[in-house]
C-alpha cells in the first residue's frame, strides 16, 4: 500500500482516523503517479498527511497529533512526494483508540474486523517480524 493511503484509511471497528503506521519494510516507487500540484497548498494528501502526521481538516483535538488546517506547513516536493512514492511492503497499522493492529503483508493492508481475519497468514507474518513487533508493543 502506498503511504498515502493513511490519508483516508479508517479503523473498521470504530471508524477511528487517522491511523498510525509502523513500517517494517518499504520501497520507493521510481515513477509514482504525481497528481498536479495544488498551487495554493502544494499538498497531495487530502485529509491527513502521513509523512507530516498532520491533519488537514479540523477534527477533535483529543489526539496527540497536531491538529491543523494549515496545509502550507507541508511542502509537496519533500513531504507528499514521499506519501505517494513510498510503497509499504510490510508493517503494522495501529488504531490508537482500539489498540488493534492490522498487518500490511506483501504490500496489502489487511484491514478486517476480527472475525474475518486469517490467523494462519497472520501467524507467519508475526513470526517473520517478531523483533520489530516487540519494539512496538513494549
Ligand atoms: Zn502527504
Ligand atoms: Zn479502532
Amino acid at each position: 500500500m502506498k503511504l498515502r493511503l493513511l490519508d483516508i484509511l479508517v479503523c473498521p471497528d470504530n471508524k477511528e482516523w487517522p491511523l498510525k503506521i509502523h513500517i517494517f519494510e518499504k520501497r520507493k516507487i521510481e515513477k509514482p503517479f504525481l497528481p498536479k500540484e495544488d498551487g495554493n497548498t502544494k499538498v497531495v494528501c487530502s485529509f491527513y498527511c502521513p509523512k507530516k502526521q498532520l491533519k488537514l481538516t479540523e477534527g477533535s483535538d483529543k489526539d496527540e497529533i497536531i491538529v491543523s488546517k494549515d496545509a502550507s506547513k507541508i511542502k509537496y516536493e519533500i513531504d507528499c512526494r514521499e506519501c505517494i512514492s513510498s510503497e509499504i511492503v510490510a508493517g503494522l497499522i495501529e488504531c490508537p483508540s482500539c489498540k488493534v493492529f492490522y498487518p500490511v503483508i506483501d504490500e496489502i493492508p489487511i484491514i478486517l474486523k476480527k472475525e474475518l481475519r486469517n490467523e494462519d497468514i497472520e501467524r507467519e507474518f508475526t513470526e517473520k517480524w517478531a523483533d520489530k513487533i516487540k519494539e512496538i508493543k513494549v
